[in-house]
Parts: C-alpha cells; structure tokens; sequence
C-alpha cells in the first residue's frame, strides 16, 4: 500500500499522528506493545532436567537393586532423595531465572512518539497501531511500521534475518506479493537503526508483529551458564566417572574376596553418594542468581550473565565522560561571536535567564541560536511548574540558551519549516537541516557540532551586523579552547543563509557552503559520586580512562575535577589526533601510560580498546551511540546507559546502568568480587565432606571393616547440610577490604593451593574424627546404630564450625560479625534441629538406622567440632604469615 492508504485504513494523521483519547481506546483492544511470555510448556521439560544427572542415576539404580535385596525402606528413602532433590532444584532454577526475568522490565524502552500533533516520549509498550513513531540512529524498532518518511533510513535487520549488513530503506509503494524479506518500505520491530532517522505508521504491535511470531515459534529460553558454571560441571561430571569406576572396581575386589554381596554393594553406594559433589553446580548457580539480584538493587543489570564473573577481574574501567562521569545535565553559560562574547545566566532546562548583551545586537548571535534551536531533535516543556527534557541533553542545552532569548520552539518550526536533515553521529561529528523560510521561500541551512569540525566547513564567518567576511579559524578555535579550559562542553554553530547558492544538501556539498556564526559553550557538572568512585577503583587496583568524543581542554578540565589527570606525573590528555599520529611501536605505552583521550571516534575507541586487552588488561568499556557497539562487544564487559544510551548499545552491552552514573560501575564490581568470594567459600565449604565421606567408606572397604555411615546416613548429611549450611554461604555480606585488594586475575584456577591444602586437612579431620568416635563408642559398650549416629552427628557438627570458618577465606572467623549472616544463623538452628530429630525420633531411627545418644557423646563430639575449628584457624593463621 502507498503511505497514504495505510495512513486512511489506519485512520490516523501523517502529521499529527494519533488523539490521546484514541490511542488509549486502541491500548485497550489490541493491547500493551509486548511479547507474550515463553514458557509454558517448559514445565515439564524442566522437571526432566532434575533427573538428568548422574548422581540420580546412581541412586535410582541403587534403589531399584535395594527392592530386590528386600532392603524396601531404604529402597523407598533413596527414591525419596530423588524426589526431594528433583524438587530443590526445580524451585532453585525457577527462582534463579525469576531473578533474571525481572531485570529485564527493569530497563524500560522508550518510544517518540506524535500523538495530539505533539512529539512525546512514552514507555515502548503504550504504542498502538496507528501511531506515528519516529525513529533515530540507535533506536531499537518498538513496533512494525510502515514508514511515511525517512533520511538515509538504514536498518540493522540482523536479529531477525541474520544479515548484519544494514538495510536502506525507502518510502515508495511496492508490488503486491513482495516477499516480506524485501519490503523495504516497511521497518520491523526488534531491528535496530543503523543509521538516519525517520518516521512511520505502527501497523502491529506485541505478538502481531514479525518478531511475535518468531517469538511464537522458538520461544526464547535462557540458558543460566557461565565460564565458571560449565567449568564446575565439567569438573563434577569427570569426577564422577572417576568416583563410579572406583567404586565398580571396589565392589568386584570386595565380590572376589568372597564378601558379602549386600554388604558389599551397600558400601559401593555409601562410596558413590559420599564421593560426588552433587550441590556443587546448582549452589554457583544459586550464588550468581543472588549475585545478579545485588547488583540490580545497586543500578546495575546484567544482561549476559558471565559478566559477573569478570565484573571480579576488571583491572581497567574504560568510561565516557559525558554522562557518565558528568550529570549530562547541560546549561549554556557563554555564546561566542566573532565579534564579542556573552555569558548567560540561569541553570537548568527552565528558559529563565538571560544573555548578558549590555544593549549589543548581534545578527551572527542570532543565527546562531536559531541554528541551535533548529537544528534540534529535542523539546522542552513545562509540567507542572517542572521544565523537563525529551531528547538529548546537548540540544535540550541549545533550546534552552534560545529561549532566554525569546526565540519560541514552535514558532521557529512555524516560519522554518524543516525538509530534511543530516543526522548527528559521533563520526561526523555535526548535524544539518535544511528549512524552507516561510515568508521569503528561500532555503536555509542550518547546522550545529563539533568546533573543529563545524569550523573546517566555513567558509566565511558572520558580523555583528550581518555581514559576512572571511573565516578566521584561528579566532574560533582560540576561544573555543579557552570556554573548554574552563571545563566547559563547546559546540559550534553555522548556517548557509538564505541568499546564499543552493548547491545540494549533503556530507559532500555542505563543507566550503557554511558560514560561521558563533559558539555556544555550556556547563555540564561532574557527578557528586564520580570522584570518590574513581578513588575506589584506584585503591582496588582498577585503572580509569576517560574516553570522549568531547574537546580535549574539555575533557581534561573534567578529568582534573575528578583526579583522574595527575599534574605532577604532567599527564595530559591524548586526542584521537595524537593517536593516529603514533608510531606502531609507541602506541600500546602510550595508550597504557595516558587516562584521558579526547576527540576519539567510536573506531578508535575500539583499537584502544583492543591494544590494552593485548596488554593483558581485563577491560570494562562504556559506551551510548550506536557507533560505540563494536567496542561494547569487543570488551570483557560492555557497559551500557539506561537513560542516555541509544538501544543498540544497550543490545550490545553485558551490563546496564539505570542510572547512567560511573559509581555504579564501580558498585557491579564490588559485588562482582563477592560473588567469586562466595562461590569460593561454598567450594572449599563443599568438598570436604565429599572426600571424607568418601575416604571414611574407602577405608572401612578396605579393611573389610564395619561401614561407620550407611549409605541412606551419607545422602542424610548431603541433602541437608548442603541446603541448610552450604547455600547460606550464598548471602554472605562482602568481606570489608574487598576493594582494597587487587583484581583477581581470571587465569588463576578457583582453588589455589593453599586452599586445597586446606581441603584436605578438613577432610583428614573428619575421616579421623568419625573413626575414631565410631570405635570408641563401641569400645565403651555402644552398639553399632548408636556409634553410627555418632559419626554422623560429627560430621554435621564439624562441618557446622567449618561452615563459620569458611565465612572468610583469609581472615580469621572471630573478626567478621557474628551476626552479619542471619541466613547462616537461621540455617545451622534448622541443622541443629534435623540431627536432634534423627537422633531421637523413633520413626527416623526406623529409617536411617539410627539410635539416641547420651549427653557425653555429644560433648566427644562437639570437642572434635572446637579441635577441628582451632586447626583450621591455625592454618589461616599460617597463611596469613606466610602470604
Ligand atoms: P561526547 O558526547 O562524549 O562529547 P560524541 O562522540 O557523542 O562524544 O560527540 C562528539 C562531539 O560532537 C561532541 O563533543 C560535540 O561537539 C558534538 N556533538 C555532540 N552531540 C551533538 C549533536 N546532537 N549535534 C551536533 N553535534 C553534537
Ligand atoms: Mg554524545
């Protein structure tokens, strides 16, 4: 259909788009702008996944065997372990991806949209068919639109075809029957803006759209994996084929000898159940999930979740300056001319103020802020009594500053109409629109970006009354680096009048075309938070570069605000200039030896970037324009803005900042780091028990002794300690000091050798300590059911101190609170409980083979829990002396 039909069948306006009133009776019948949930029918499938696993193989062998060796009760307790364990990790996922689930509506999409004949900016899931959409370099598709017009329009359709190279669009009908790959007039929902802008109708939204129903089809699924979790279930898989070999080959050494094939058997499973970390992936799952939901209630989301592993590892933050490190929230404070110079007053997007002109009129500062008001996507308004931004805060600045001067938005859209524009990207570094003049029918060009840029353009330069004359560059660049040593953003404003030749509209025809007509400089403070952030990060071994599209004075200006420029080590800054200019040779030190860059474009930001990866750097990068997205990939940790970033950033980013602000990158890392910490803590926590359990059953096998645990007593001790004491390590607060030490380097393995060292120990205590409790009770006329709850009570008991112990890795565990993890506290009350249960309860004694137990007893073993505690305090002692 041509645009027009569609605008008719659609019933809407091309101009003024939709009524609020009938945008909101179209939001009721055809609904909010989202897709409909997957899932569903992964129910079933999930629960499936419980059971693939080889432990519950194991056990469900070991069940179906016990049935036939009419051993039925602790035939049906195994298979209750199955189910139980099906159980806890089925909630556990489902939970762990809620988590996830729930950052996505965290970063809400915006949408321009006209309605009322006015551009807003609304939340992407009010839009309906009908509305008038527009759309900008970096914009994420909200709906299906078919476009009624557009300048260099191309679109990244790659998430729907897979064709990375971006598709130029066009406004003209089309034939009936094109393929909907070829229909160019027509934009879908979910590509991405590469580049230009324009505007078209929504012809369907949420599940209507293209992407709906390829969203119908595949369903998305996430998948909950890292480097780390698929190490670990790599580790846990090897380990146990290691584990079932052993004990296949223990069985038939045991057959051989002419034991006991039920006795036999049984100690092969103990061996099994005892020896496989079965907790182990889920609890660092567990432990990322919680992790992922830290940061969020800190203002960072994880969109890819490796990025919490390196988060711990960053040794350098790559950061924008502009928005990032500074509030972006821009006032002009001076105009510039090439006669005179002006300050203004005011703050704020509130147009109250003035331009300080003592009387001087000024045709050129006209023009110029007419050209900066013109040249202009963004738009001001009041709401109650509040004047707030739609739109980017450099033009929200302009619009501003003109006001003061009387120059009214609407007004000026009015008497200049505009026909066309050349949008602003950060390579370009400028943007231009060309306008008709209502009254004279003449074109107007007008223009706005970056000094020197704007500057090479001009081919003349206006007076105070008009009158054009030669451009002296030097002039203009002369001011524009005093306004930015004063820390101020400057931009520079032009325009190719009405009288002058009409010789096309382009990147190519406007350069030599342009005259200059002033500088507009404007104050946009650093953050409050930055400076001590960037302090943080210092102190915890993590270095920050300012990288910016800005003026260098500028740039360094700010940098020196925030100590990132040292004057006495005379750091200055380096601008994509210098860069270029480098020999290959002196480029990696230089870019390692510098903080700030200045005027670098989004290309050479990614060879910065690439130069220090090489350099054996662990890089967080951020970045907002649609051109930053190399980089973003490239990096270790692509960091986007929820607020200012454009939303190809943010598809291309593993983390988002709500609030844009760089302390929060420094808080993601924090966190990042006590993340690593906890899922260290779980793993040195875990494996003892394992290889105990393990060694006590290896023994008693060997010897051809009496097993001190029964198989269904080991699943008892992993099921319940793992839950009750082990994940609780999963909300333990970050350790103090956790920033004052440096960046864990990725290629370290988890379990250094001074903690397998200590694995072992632990493990050597509880072999020695059940062995030695299980004899001595017998010896002292206890039967074996009575010495058999007594090495499992001290293994649950020592594993209760070990478990205060592993709260720290380093520090001794009388210097962390007692109290800072009441989940911890919660956790070993619930233990405490469960073992008096077995101990005492005649129903569980019948279950788990097991018999009450004296007062003494518990003292034996509560000794064994101190002795165990002091020896591993020892350890750390050591270490610490050591290291
Ligand atoms: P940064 O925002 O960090 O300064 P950019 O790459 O976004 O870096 O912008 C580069 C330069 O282009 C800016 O310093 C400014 O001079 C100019 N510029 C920025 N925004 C606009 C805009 N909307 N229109 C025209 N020029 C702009
Ligand atoms: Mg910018």
């Amino acid at each position: 259909m041509s645009a027009h039909e569609v605008v008719l069948l659609l019933e809407t306006d091309p101009q003024r788009g939709l009524s609020s009133t009938e945008a909101n009776r179209r939001l009721e019948r055809y609904g909010r702008n989202v897709l409909p949930a997957a899932g569903g029918g992964g129910v079933l499938r999930r629960i499936l996944r419980q059971f693939h696993n080889p432990l519950i193989y194991v056990l469900i062998a070991a069940s179906v065997v016990t049935v036939f060796l009419g051993e039925y009760v602790d035939s049906a307790v195994i298979f209750a372990v199955v189910l139980i364990n099906a159980a806890i990790g089925y909630v556990q996922e489902s939970r762990a991806e809620a988590a996830l689930d729930s950052l996505r509506s965290m970063v809400r999409t915006e949408a321009r949209v006209v309605r009322d004949g006015e551009l807003r900016s609304i939340s992407s899931d009010e839009l309906v068919p009908g509305d008038l959409v527009r759309l900008e370099a970096g914009d994420k598709v909200p709906v299906d639109l078919r476009l009624v017009r557009l300048a260099e329009l191309r679109i990244d359709e790659s998430a729907l075809t897979g064709e990375s190279v971006p598709v130029d669009k066009l406004e003209a009908e089309l034939p009936v029957g094109t393929p909907v790959a070829d229909r160019r007039n027509m934009v879908w929902s979910g590509t991405l803006v590469a580049a230009g802008s324009g505007t078209g109708i929504a012809v369907a939204t949420g599940a209507e759209t293209e992407l709906g129903q390829i969203h119908r089809l595949v369903g998305a699924a996430e998948v909950l994996a890292t480097p780390l979790t698929r190490k670990l279930a790599r580790f846990s898989k090897v380990l146990t084929v290691i584990i079932l070999v052993l004990a296949a080959v223990t069985f038939a050494v045991g057959l051989l000898r002419g034991q006991d094939a039920v006795e036999t058997f049984t100690a092969t499973v103990a061996l099994a159940v005892g020896a496989i970390p079965e907790g182990l992936p889920a609890a660092v799952t567990i432990t990322l999930a919680i992790g992922v939901t830290r940061m969020a209630r800190r203002r960072a989301v994880i969109r890819r979740l490796p990025a919490i592993e390196t988060l711990g590892s960053t040794t350098l933050v790559c950061s924008d300056k502009t928005g990032t490190l500074t509030e972006n929230q821009m006032t002009v404070r001076a105009l510039w001319t090439p006669d005179g110079g002006y300050e203004v007053t005011g703050s704020g997007y509130r147009p109250e103020g003035e331009i300080r002109d003592d009387g001087r009129s000024s045709e050129a500062l006209r023009w110029s802020l007419l050209a900066g008001a013109g040249c202009n996507d963004a738009r001001i308004r009041e709401q109650d009594g509040e004047w707030t931004l739609a739109g980017d805060p450099t033009e929200g600045a302009m619009l501003v500053v003109a006001a003061k001067a009387g120059i009214d938005q609407d007004e000026l859209a009015a008497d200049y109409p505009r026909r066309d524009t050349i949008p602003f990207d950060s390579t370009r570094q400028y943007m231009a629109t060309l306008h008709d003049e209502r009254v004279t029918r003449r074109t107007v060009v007008l223009a706005k970006g970056s000094v020197e840029r704007i500057v090479s353009m001009c081919r003349a330069e206006m007076g105070a009354d008009g009158a054009l004359r030669p451009v002296r560059a030097e002039a203009a660049l002369h001011a524009a680096e005093e306004l930015a040593g004063r820390g101020l953003r400057v931009l520079a404003t032009a325009v190719r009048p009405p009288d002058g030749a009409d010789d096309g509209f382009d990147d190519s025809s406007l350069p030599g075309a342009l005259v200059l007509t002033g500088l507009q400089a404007m104050l946009d403070p650093p953050r409050s938070a930055a400076a001590p952030a960037v302090r943080a990060c210092h102190t915890a071994g993590i270095g920050v570069k300012m990288i910016t599209g800005d003026h260098a004075a500028t740039a360094g200006a700010i940098a020196r605000q925030l100590g990132l420029l040292d004057e006495d080590r005379r750091d200055r800054v380096v601008t994509g200039t210098d860069l270029d200019g480098l020999p290959a040779e002196g480029f990696s030190d230089a870019v390692e030896n510098a903080a700030v860059f200045a005027r670098v474009s989004p290309a050479q930001k990614l060879r910065l970037v690439e130069t220090l990866q090489r350099r054996g750097h662990v890089v967080a990068v951020t970045g907002d324009g649609v051109n930053d997205a190399p980089a973003l990939r490239q990096a270790n940790i692509g960091i986007a803005m929820a607020r200012s970033g454009t939303e190809v950033a943010k598809e291309a980013a593993d983390m988002v900042l709500t609030d844009d602000d760089f302390a929060t990158i420094e808080a993601a890392v924090e966190e990042g780091r006590g993340v690593f910490d906890n899922i260290t803590k779980f793993i040195v926590w875990t494996l003892p028990t394992n290889l105990g359990e393990g060694l006590v059953v290896l023994v008693a096998i060997v010897l051809g002794a009496t097993l001190p645990l029964l198989p269904t007593q080991i699943l008892w001790i992993n099921m319940t300690t793992a839950v009750l004491l082990g994940l609780m390590l999963a909300f333990e607060p970050k350790e103090a000091g956790i920033m004052r030490r440096p960046p864990r380097d990725p290629g370290r393995p988890l379990l250094t050798a001074a903690l397998m060292i200590r694995i072992v120990l632990v493990a050597t205590l509880l072999v020695a300590g059940a062995w030695w409790i299980f004899q001595w009770e017998q010896s002292n006329g206890a039967d074996v059911a009575q010495a058999r709850t007594a090495a499992l009570n001290l293994f649950v008991v020592v594993e209760m101190f070990y478990l205060f112990s592993c709260r720290s890795l380093t520090r001794s565990a009388w210097r962390i609170g007692f109290f800072t993890n009441r989940w911890l506290l919660l956790g070993v009350a619930a233990q405490a409980l469960c073992q008096l249960a077995i101990t005492y309860l005649p129903p569980m004694n019948d279950i788990f083979g097991t018999a009450p137990i004296g007062v003494e007893v518990w003292l034996r073993i509560l000794a064994v829990g101190v002795v165990a505690a002091l020896v591993v305090a020892v350890d750390k002692r050591l270490r610490r002396n050591l290291g």
